[in-house]
C-alpha cells in the first residue's frame, strides 16, 4: 500500500545545447546532449518520494531503450511500478533547444503518456484505491483524469488535480471532485476563461475559479510564492529566498512537497509551508528531476 499514487506522464527530456534558438528552415549544430527523466507525472513522483513517502505510479512507457531508462530511473527512487504498462508506441520525449542565454523551445511527442486508458487504470484501480492521495496532471488523456477523479471520490481518495499544462474545457465536475486544484498563473487564467491576464487581477481570477466548485485552491506564483483560497479567504506564502539557478520543476517539487505534507498527517497550511521550502531548493539546483531534494536537505534548510 502506497500513501501517494501518481497517475501520469514520463517522458525522456533530450536537451541540446545551441548557439541559438533555430529558425524556421534553418538547421543548427548543437554544442552538447544530455538527456535526463522527465515528464510532469514522473517528476511530481520522484519529489514526494525524495521526501520519503511511499509512492506507486500509474502510467506508460515505450518499449524501447529510454522506456528502460524510465522505469529504472522510478525503480531507482524507490517508487512502486507495478502499474506501470509498455506500449508498443515510443516513451513520451520532449526535444529542447537551449540557448547559450537559457532561453529555451520545447516540442514534446506524447507517444506512450496518450496511450493511458481506463481499462488500465481498472487493472490497477487497487493501488488507487488503497492510497491516500492521488496526483494528476493533463500530460495523459483528459477523459482517464476524469475517471480516476470519479474512482478518487467514489473511494475517499483526495486528489490533488494539478492542471498542467494549460488546458481549455475542464468541466466543473472535476473541480469538484478535486480536494486541491494546483494551477501555476497560467493555468488559472485559462481555468478562469481568460488567456490575457494581469498579475494585479490574479485574486479575481482565484476567485473566479474557486467559485467554480473548488474546495481548495492553491495558486503557484513562481518566486512570488502562493495563493491558498478557501471559502473567500485568501492567503499569500511568500516563498523562501534563494538564489534560484533554474526554476525547472518548481511545480512538480511543490505538488510533491505539498502531498508529502498531508500524507503525514499536515493541516493544508502547513503543508503549503513544506512545499515553499521544498521547491525553494529545487530552484537552486540544476534540472528537473536532478534538482528535486532529499528528506535530509529539506530539513536542514527548514531548520
Ligand atoms: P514549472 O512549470 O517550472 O515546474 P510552475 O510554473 O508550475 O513551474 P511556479 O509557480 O513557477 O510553478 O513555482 C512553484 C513554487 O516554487 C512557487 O510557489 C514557489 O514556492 C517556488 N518557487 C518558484 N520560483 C522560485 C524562486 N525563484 N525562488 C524561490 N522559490 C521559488
Amino acid at each position: 500500500m502506497s500513501d501517494i499514487v501518481v497517475v501520469g506522464s514520463l517522458n525522456m527530456d533530450m536537451v541540446v545545447n545551441v548557439p541559438h534558438i533555430p529558425a524556421v528552415g534553418e538547421t543548427l549544430l548543437a554544442t552538447d546532449i544530455h538527456h535526463y527523466a522527465g515528464g510532469k507525472g514522473a517528476n511530481q513522483a520522484v519529489a514526494a518520494a525524495r521526501l520519503g513517502a511511499k509512492v506507486s505510479m500509474i502510467g506508460r512507457v515505450g518499449k524501447d531503450k529510454n522506456g528502460e531508462l524510465l522505469l529504472k530511473n522510478l525503480r531507482d527512487n524507490n517508487i512502486d511500478v507495478s502499474g506501470m504498462e509498455i506500449d508498443e508506441d515510443m516513451s513520451g520525449t520532449a526535444f529542447i533547444n537551449v540557448d547559450p542565454l537559457g532561453d529555451n523551445n520545447i516540442v514534446v511527442y506524447p507517444g506512450a503518456n496518450n496511450k493511458i486508458t481506463i481499462d488500465q487504470i481498472e487493472r490497477h484501480r487497487s493501488i488507487i484505491e488503497n492510497s491516500k492521495i492521488c496526483i494528476l496532471q493533463l500530460e495523459i488523456p483528459y477523459n482517464v483524469v476524469k475517471y480516476v477523479v470519479d474512482l478518487c471520490y467514489e473511494k475517499g481518495v483526495k486528489v490533488i488535480f494539478n492542471p498542467a499544462p494549460a488546458l481549455e474545457g475542464i468541466e466543473d465536475e472535476l473541480i469538484k471532485k478535486t480536494y486541491i486544484l494546483v494551477p501555476n498563473e497560467t493555468e488559472l487564467a485559462m481555468m478562469s476563461g481568460k488567456i490575457e491576464f494581469i498579475m494585479d487581477n490574479i485574486e479575481d481570477l482565484s476567485r473566479k475559479v474557486y467559485s467554480r466548485g473548488c474546495e481548495n485552491l492553491i495558486v503557484t506564483l513562481g518566486n512570488k510564492g502562493s495563493l491558498y483560497v478557501k471559502d473567500g479567504c485568501l492567503k499569500y506564502f511568500e516563498s523562501k529566498k534563494v538564489k534560484a539557478v533554474d526554476t525547472t520543476a518548481a511545480g512538480d517539487s511543490f505538488v510533491g512537497g505539498l502531498a508529502v505534507g498531508l500524507v503525514e498527517g499536515k493541516s493544508i497550511e502547513e503543508s503549503i509551508k513544506f512545499a515553499t521550502f521544498v521547491s525553494a531548493l529545487a530552484v537552486t539546483k540544476n534540472g528537473a528531476q536532478d534538482s528535486l531534494p532529499n528528506r535530509l536537505e529539506v530539513e536542514e534548510f527548514i531548520n
